[in-house]
C-alpha cells in the first residue's frame, strides 16, 4: 500500500484494516501465518518528514527451539517512526554515528507493507520457546519432555559412557 508524500492531507492519514502477508515474507521460515494483520495507522507530514505511528496485532505459529513443537505467538506492538526524504541518505557520510539507523523514504513515497512487515519481523524472538520452562527433548530418546516422562536415566548414559572410556583405555 502506495501512500504518496504529496498528496497525505495535512491533518494526516488514518488508516485501519488488514494486511495480508506471504509466510516467506518473514525472517524466520518456520514461522506461519494462523490470521491477517490488523493495523491501526497514522500517517503524519511534518515538514519534509513523515512520521508514520502505528499498532499492528496478529496471531502466528512458531516452531519452539527446543522441543521443535509449534506453538501459537500473539504479537500485538505498537511503533513511532521517522523517515526521512532520501535526498539527506545521500548525505549519509556527514551524518552522525547515532543517525545511521535513521528510516528514509524514496520516489516520494512510503510503503505501509514493507513498513509493517519489518515491524513485525522486529517482534520475533531469537530463540522461540513454547514456554519459558520448556524442558525440550530426551538426549537419550528424543521424547518431548512435556509429554511425560520417558524413563530414561541421562545419567545412568553417562555412567555407560564412562565405563566406555575404562574399557577403552583398558585395551590400549
Ligand atoms: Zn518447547
Ligand atoms: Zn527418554
Amino acid at each position: 500500500m502506495l501512500i504518496d508524500i504529496d498528496r497525505l492531507p495535512n491533518d494526516g492519514l488514518k488508516i485501519s484494516r488488514d494486511f495480508d502477508f506471504l509466510n516467506s515474507e518473514l525472517i524466520d521460515e518456520n514461522v506461519v501465518f494462523l490470521q491477517p494483520v490488523h493495523a491501526h495507522l497514522s500517517v503524519q507530514r511534518i515538514g519534509d518528514d513523515v512520521r508514520v505511528q502505528g499498532r499492528i496485532s496478529t496471531r502466528l505459529s512458531f516452531v519452539c527451539s527446543r522441543c521443535l513443537t509449534p506453538f501459537e505467538y500473539p504479537v500485538d506492538c505498537k511503533f513511532d517512526l521517522v523517515f526521512l526524504p532520501e535526498e539527506l541518505h545521500e548525505l549519509r557520510d556527514e551524518l552522525d554515528e547515532e543517525d545511521l539507523d535513521q528510516l528514509f523514504y524514496k520516489d516520494r513515497q512510503i510503503d505501509l507493507r514493507e513498513v509493517i512487515l519489518e515491524q513485525l519481523n522486529l517482534t520475533f524472538p531469537a530463540k522461540p520457546l513454547c514456554s519459558e520452562g520448556c524442558e525440550g527433548i530426551c538426549a537419550v530418546c528424543g521424547r518431548i519432555r512435556r509429554h511425560g516422562e520417558c524413563g530414561c536415566q541421562v545419567k545412568e548414559a553417562e555412567g555407560r559412557l564412562d565405563q566406555l572410556k575404562i574399557f577403552l583405555k583398558d585395551k590400549r
